[in-house]
């Protein structure tokens, strides 16, 4: 299958939260795009990797995700170990995807960065020939990170405005994470649904209004942007 967007992630969930939006805007534009989960998020204090596997499921078809799958690193133990670099470079031979986006290289949880060394180094790995693994050699042609939660200035903002219901929607799949049951014990350590709603309606009105519309996902690619025309450029500076 060949892909024209892949997000790679540490968790199931990481993606809906940071760029489920341009997810879905890009699938809305005719692109085929796909997911693919570090682990499968069994450290999570609430849900069960059985549930998540299924909100997961439940998340990538509201965004319009047509391939998404769980690598199965051990959660909490992601890294860009040479075993893990080469399995995600079979990932990334087998979906040859354009664009790859990526979290943002520093983060609170390690997991995080750690997913973004790992899926670079990978996807620099798919494209040596000798690398003891099947497939063509290939490297995606463009890597984006993803800073909604990073405490970076991002070279651009995606307007998810006309996604943000469904990525919303879609988030909010993830009920074992933010809906827990009532039989559930109460966990300091996890966001509340009333907290995080107000939290991604901010994060992304944020990055929107830096932009000039309602919502957007805020990226940052390390080379420069290229500009063709300097009279039609978007944002306006007055
Ligand atoms: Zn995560």
């Amino acid at each position: 299958m060949n892909l024209d967007l892949l997000a790679i992630a540490a968790h199931p969930d990481d993606v809906e939260l940071t760029c489920g939006g341009t997810m879905l805007k890009m699938a809305q534009l005719g692109y085929k795009t796909g997911i693919l989960d570090l682990t499968a998020g069994e450290m999570g204090t609430r849900g069960t990797p059985k549930i998540r596997a299924k909100e997961a499921a439940r998340a990538a078809k509201l965004l319009n995700v047509g391939w998404r799958d769980t690598l199965g690193i051990p959660d909490s133990d992601v890294k860009a170990s040479r075993e893990c670099k080469l399995r995600v470079a079979g990932v990334i031979r087998q979906l040859r995807p354009k664009t790859v986006i990526l979290p943002y290289w520093e983060a609170r949880h390690p997991d995080h960065y750690h997913a973004s060394t790992l899926g670079y180094e990978a996807c620099f790995l798919a494209g040596l020939k000798q690398l003891p693994i099947t497939g063509e050699a290939y490297r995606p042609f463009k890597i984006v990170y993803s800073v909604s939660y990073a405490d970076v200035r991002p070279t651009f903002v995606v307007d998810i405005s006309d996604q943000y219901e469904q990525r919303r929607k879609a988030i909010l799949a993830f009920a074992s994470q933010f809906r827990p049951k009532e039989t559930d014990r109460p966990s300091k350590v996890h966001l509340a649904i009333d907290r995080l709603e107000v939290e991604m309606n901010q994060l992304a009105r944020h990055y929107g209004q830096m932009i000039g519309v309602q919502y957007g996902e805020p990226f940052l690619q390390k080379e420069l942007m290229k500009v063709e025309d300097v009279v039609t450029m978007e944002v306006r500076s007055l």
